[in-house]
């Protein structure tokens, strides 16, 4: 049995007061949900959005948006691991598409943040897709096995178990397109044989692989019965409590 996840990355969004409200409804609304919950609430409000999930029991996780790979130094505006460790995360994005493509990371980069985050013994969510060129030309599982193989190589297989990898077309986020479930099926599916041939086949059939974008209460049922699609990252929707729980509730 895979783990089903449902991460609900807030972005540039939320205030003090709006982060602690949406991590008390999480909290309060997950209770029996078979379905392990991943806030990822901008840096400022971590240990905010912490304070409030200290007593919700393992079913909700702090997660940071992003991270940089290196031990604390003379990195102006960076934010290490060992800083997010005091704030009790313990899961990162590594590779979203808003920093691949609006803040220009380059692969060299994701991949030295996926090798950092699993070295520091925490989780890494890595993610990967296609743009709609990409898509167009029919390179959606040539991009993916690129950006994984760029991202995991020479990671240790023992590392595995804390690696989920989030496939997020690059055309469906924040857009209000989704891919079919049949076309998200797909793809998942070439991502586990990826993952098999560079960390193998048990590592491959027990990782978790999310899909995002533009997920909402009203598609998340038709994709949560695949049987590749193990869980959803959630953007614009997880910022509406009663619409995140309600996908919450389609993954379990
Ligand atoms: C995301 O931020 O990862 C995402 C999938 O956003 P949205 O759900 O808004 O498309």
């Amino acid at each position: 049995m895979r783990t089903k996840l449902v991460g609900g990355n807030w972005k540039m969004n939320t205030n003090l007061g709006s982060a602690r409200e949406l991590a008390r409804a999480a909290a309060r609304g997950v209770t029996d949900s078979p379905a392990t919950v991943i806030l990822f609430p901008p840096f400022p409000y971590l240990l905010a959005v912490g304070g409030v999930l200290q007593d919700s029991g393992p079913g909700v996780r702090l997660g940071a948006q992003d991270a940089y790979p290196g031990a604390d130094g003379a990195f102006t505006g960076e934010v290490s691991l060992s800083m997010l460790a005091d704030c009790a995360v313990s899961v990162v994005l590594v590779g979203h598409s808003e920093r691949r493509h609006l803040i220009q990371e380059t692969d060299a980069l994701i991949r030295a943040k996926a090798h950092a985050v699993l070295d520091s013994g925490m989780t890494c969510m890595l993610c990967i897709g296609e743009t709609l060129e990409q898509r167009e030309r029919g390179e959606t599982d040539a991009i993916n096995r690129r950006q994984l193989e760029s991202a995991l190589t020479g990671i240790s297989p023992d590392c595995a178990s804390r690696l989920v990898v989030a496939y997020e077309p690059v055309w469906a986020i924040g857009t209000g397109r989704t891919a079919t479930p049949e076309d998200a099926q797909t793809a998942h599916l070439g991502v586990r044989g990826v993952v098999a041939s560079i960390l193998g086949s048990n590592a491959a059939e027990s990782l978790s692989i999310l899909y995002g974008g533009s997920v909402k209460a009203s598609n998340a049922e038709a994709l949560a019965i695949m049987p590749d699609i193990d869980g959803f990252l959630v953007g614009g929707a997880s910022l509406v409590s009663a619409e995140f729980l309600q996908i919450v509730e389609a993954v379990s």
